[in-house]
């Protein structure tokens, strides 16, 4: 339904979009995912029409988005980042204007009722968009991007600001939309393509570094071995022999005591289930395991894991690999600073949604 082959953007001397393919199938839901700066945005404009490309060529059903753009644009509704919102217009008068401006041909009042049916609006219909919450606005936004049912509906990032209630609600719609249009989003937040996607296709400096189906990569974030344990013993000894235990690759002792238990991360060899070993380790020495939390896996780490699984069945000849540590040094420095910046995007982005909440309230 989609299909980008080899797209470049420069924007003087900066290459934005460097040579760039992918397709994205009928009904498929594809998540775009990459650090600020990564090419996103670049990619939904070229693909939406409102930029041309350097070079390579953008479709949707077979229609080329440059020679024919108004034929092409009749298929896609869009969602920027900023939703194009008047927002001094009731909702009912704003999902009449985008009917207009569309030439929507479809039976007016018909089609806007189950759009606002579908991402449940009704309630605000006669309201000024001006007074609605972020949440709300949202939607209105998704609204304007169904009018004139579109095949293929393009969101930019959008859960950005949203408190935690009205991402899933997004989200959920989102994945919904996905039973009637093709979907392609673009995020920053991995949770969210696999709450949302079928494919993830991540992006970084202009370039693809992985086209996954989020079944592989949830295959990777099951291979999780991350714990935090809680060890009655004397430290110095706890972790020395937490280092020499065959199976564990990683750990480390962390500024938490209570009593004579002292906290430890501990990470395991890839593929390896260390639990019952480590407890019956301890045991033995006399140090009470007190407790042990299974921990989730950074972004930075999903990412690592993500293009190991894509080198592993690239190269059949390739052995299965150790898991790398987060201190590792044999790490590519590209999948590093992509690890890093993602992990820092999403820190920002937390950072300024906690700030525009405290502003909204
Ligand atoms: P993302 O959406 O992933 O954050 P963008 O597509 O916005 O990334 O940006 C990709 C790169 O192109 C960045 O280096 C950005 O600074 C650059 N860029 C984006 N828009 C422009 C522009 N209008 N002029 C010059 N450079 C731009």
């Amino acid at each position: 339904m989609i299909k980008i082959e080899h797209l470049v953007k420069n924007y003087g001397s900066n290459c934005a979009l460097d040579d760039i393919s992918f397709e994205v199938g009928e009904g498929e839901i594809v998540g775009l995912l990459g650090p600020n700066g990564a090419g996103k945005s670049t990619a939904m404009n070229i693909l939406t029409g409102y930029l041309s490309s350097t070079s390579g060529k953008a479709s949707i059903a077979g229609i080329d988005i440059l020679s024919d753009p108004i034929r092409a644009k009749k298929l896609i509704g869009y969602l920027p980042e900023q939703p194009p919102l008047y927002l001094d217009m009731t909702v009912e008068e704003y999902l009449n204007f985008c009917y207009e401006l569309k030439g929507c041909k479809l039976n007016r009042e018909e089609h806007l009722r189950r759009i606002c049916e579908t991402v449940q609006i009704g309630d605000v219909y006669k309201r000024v968009i001006r007074n609605l919450s972020k949440g709300y606005r949202q939607r209105v936004g998704i609204a304007q991007a169904l009018v004139g049912d579109p095949k293929v509906v393009i969101f930019d990032e959008p859960t950005v600001g949203l408190d935690p209630k009205q991402i899933i609600e997004i989200r959920n719609l989102i994945r919904g939309l996905g039973k009637e249009h093709t979907v392609i989003l673009s995020t920053h937040i991995l949770q969210e393509v696999q709450a949302v996607c079928d494919r993830i296709v991540i992006i970084n400096k202009g370039r693809i570094v992985a086209n996954e189906k989020t079944e592989n990569l949830a295959g990777a974030v099951e291979q999780v071995r991350r714990f935090r344990a809680k060890i009655c013993g004397p430290q110095k000894e706890v972790l020395t022999c937490l280092r020499s235990m065959q199976g564990i690759a990683y750990a480390e002792a962390l500024a938490e005591r209570d009593g004579d238990a002292f906290t430890y991360f501990v990470e395991s060899e890839y593929g390896t289930d260390i639990r019952k070993k480590l407890f019956v380790m301890l045991a033995e020495r006399g140090w009470a395991l007190i407790g042990l939390e299974s921990l989730g896996m950074n972004l930075e780490d999903i990412f690592i894991s993500v293009v190991d699984k894509s080198e592993e069945k690239g190269t059949a000849a390739a052995a299965r690999k150790p898991r790398r540590t987060r201190n590792t040094k044999s790490r590519d420095s590209a999948e590093q600073d992509l690890g890093a910046a993602l992990y820092e995007d999403a820190k920002r982005r937390r950072e300024e949604a906690a700030q525009n909440e405290t502003e909204d309230d």
